[in-house]
């Protein structure tokens, strides 16, 4: 029994009509010539020139699709002020996540979210296969979600795209506001044998102290630190251990350079460090200070949060040690140790804020808080089609056989062989 594409609305926000393009009839392949600024700036190898500007879709991070005229191809894009990003192999990199989802549950102890996230259904729901024709993407519906930036490549990835679209709102804000948008990285002394969930006690302790009393007041006002945004990441290193640190853009109203406010960081960092119970931090190395340029940089080519490292992994690099990701690709590549340092990241970061904006910063810079729960129980899009729906013994079947990619590839290339495939699945 094959189902009926239907157009259904999800959630509260009111309805958006979803446009084909090109055109559904099948006609032309011309598109509307650009119109704003933004396209025009792109230049080589930025957004092709040609691109229907209605197509940019709002609640999505401004998500956009392009014609290359030469070759008729149609790409996909993420813009943001005047940047953008090209959003490829998308189904390539959901596999790798689904799989390595697959992984972290079998490390992570019984009753820990993750182990039931994209596995059980919801109570009292269908699980659904949905189609977003804006965006192109298929998604489950009516699966429980776990919402752990640190445990699950499937929500990071989630989580991490919204949080980076947020921050660069925040540093286009600052910008118009006059602020100068400043990067600092903040790292302790640390060695083998360490442990992981003293050093994080004390690394938060010792940014606390940044701001307390009068000395934080008047470390403020040197530096003229309006706010700020914090990013935990950590790293594994076979011959130092665990290298928690902070990354935080500072936003401030004073004209230093970078040199200037990381003598003024330095100084209060390694006081408070040691306040804390740490070892003195380097006074080279403790904390660097970037300018603006490489802030925006390090934001908007995704290096922004752990759960960048979670999803897209980093080259590997000795010196730098390995990402929670490389440390669950090790494991299923064998490395037993390397699944036993996961599962103790896991239990160490648990309830830690990955991202956290100063108290009054939203505000200043009027961007919106969602939490990351609302950021993965939000639909992918807010008009979907839906494809199909899987009864419990056909996703049983389905995910006992780590199928649930496949579902998705086809529901995007052939819906009709979805349809199919799911009928069709042995139990
Ligand atoms: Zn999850």
């Amino acid at each position: 029994m094959a189902l009926q594409d239907a157009h259904i609305n999800i959630g509260d926000h009111s309805p958006k009509v979803a446009r084909a393009w090109p055109a559904g009839d099948g006609g032309t392949r011309s598109a509307t010539p650009a119109t704003t600024g933004q396209a025009q700036a792109a230049g080589a190898g930025g957004l092709p020139s040609v691109y229907t500007p209605e197509l940019i879709h709002p609640p999505h991070g401004n998500h956009v699709q392009a014609l290359d005229a030469e070759t008729g191809e149609v790409t996909f894009w993420q813009v943001s002020g005047t940047r953008q990003r090209q959003l490829k192999g998308h189904r390539e990199g959901r596999a790798k996540r689904y799989a390595l989802r697959w992984i972290a549950r079998r490390l992570l102890p019984k009753g820990h979210k993750t182990r039931k996230c994209g596995a059980w259904r919801l109570p009292n729901m269908d699980i659904q296969v949905l189609k977003s024709p804006a965006l192109q993407r298929a998604y489950f519906h009516g699966l429980q979600v776990c919402a752990s930036p640190w445990a699950c490549p499937v929500c990071a990835a989630k989580i991490s795209e919204r949080r980076t679209a947020e921050v660069q709102e925040a540093i286009d804000r600052a910008k118009a506001l006059g602020l100068s948008v400043y990067l600092v990285t903040l790292t302790i002394p640390h060695g083998l044998g360490d442990d992981i969930a003293d050093l994080l006690h004390r690394m938060h302790a010792a940014w606390a102290k940044l701001n307390q009393g009068k000395g934080g007041e008047k470390f403020r006002a040197r530096i003229g630190l309006r706010g700020h945004i914090r990013a935990l990441e950590v790293t594994y290193g076979q011959l130092h251990g665990w290298h928690p640190h902070f990354h935080a853009l500072l936003f401030l109203d004073t004209e230093l350079t970078p040199g200037q406010v990381q003598q003024v960081f330095t100084e209060r960092w390694q006081r408070c460090a040691v306040r804390a119970g740490l070892p003195l931090p380097h006074a080279e190395f403790g904390c660097q200070v970037d300018g603006g340029d490489h802030a925006e940089r390090y934001v908007s080519k995704g290096g922004w949060g752990l759960a960048e490292e979670l999803t897209k992994g980093q080259a590997k690099d000795g010196r730098k040690g390995r990402s929670p990701r490389q440390l669950l690709e090790d494991y299923q590549n064998g490395d037993k140790q390397a699944g036993a340092l996961f599962a103790r990241y896991v239990e160490a970061f648990h309830g830690r804020r990955q991202l956290y904006w100063s108290n009054g910063l939203r505000a200043l810079l009027s961007v919106a808080e969602l939490t990351d729960e609302e950021i993965v129980a939000k639909p992918d899009d807010e008009v979907s089609m839906l494809l199909a729906t899987i009864t419990d013994d056909q996703w049983k079947a389905i995910y006992r056989k780590r199928q649930e990619s496949v579902v998705l590839d086809l529901a995007e290339t052939d819906p009709d062989a979805c349809r199919a495939f799911i009928q069709g699945v042995e139990p």
